[in-house]
């Protein structure tokens, strides 16, 4: 099966969605303020993701592609997105959680000093957004994760 990816833009609550989706690989791009229709138009090639359904008649008259999920429950949201776009429940990690920029693989000893120790000696897989300067690395929180991953599919 083709890995499915596709290109959001969330409105700037949803960060945690936002957070995951990226784990997922996909193109997430987040509003800065308050929803206009200056921005929207400008992403018009993005998904929105919204948890308002005041923009519904606007966004469908701007031909604009969109999905209203509830406000609250991140984990319903990862579900509904998910879902609605049958996209795969599996964690990708190339992309970076903060800002979305592509990941790059990185030399744990490049980044020795701040990497904590237990990391050091124990984590794998080490990734560098060069956009932002965030430093990623499976280590036992990516077990965690897949285990939410897991727990948000199984209730979904
Ligand atoms: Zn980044």
């Amino acid at each position: 099966m083709g890995k499915r990816q596709f290109k959001f833009l969330l409105e700037s609550n949803l960060f945690k969605l936002a957070k995951w989706l990226r784990f997922l690989g996909h193109d997430v791009k987040m509003l800065k303020g308050k929803i206009n229709t200056k921005v929207l138009i400008a992403n018009q090639d993005r998904i929105f993701i919204t948890t308002s359904r005041k923009w519904e008649d606007w966004l469908k008259k701007a031909r604009i592609d969109y999905l209203v999920i509830p406000r609250h429950d991140w984990k319903l949201q990862v579900c509904m997105v998910l879902k609605h776009f049958g996209l795969e429940f599996h964690l990708l990690l190339n992309k970076c959680a903060h800002c979305g920029s592509k990941l790059t693989v990185a030399d744990k000893e490049r980044f020795r000093n701040i990497i904590p120790t237990r990391a050091y000696e124990t984590a794998y897989d080490f990734t560098y957004c060069s956009n932002c300067g965030a430093l990623f690395w499976k280590g036992t929180h990516y077990e965690g994760m897949k285990r939410v991953l897991e727990e948000i599919k199984f209730k979904c």
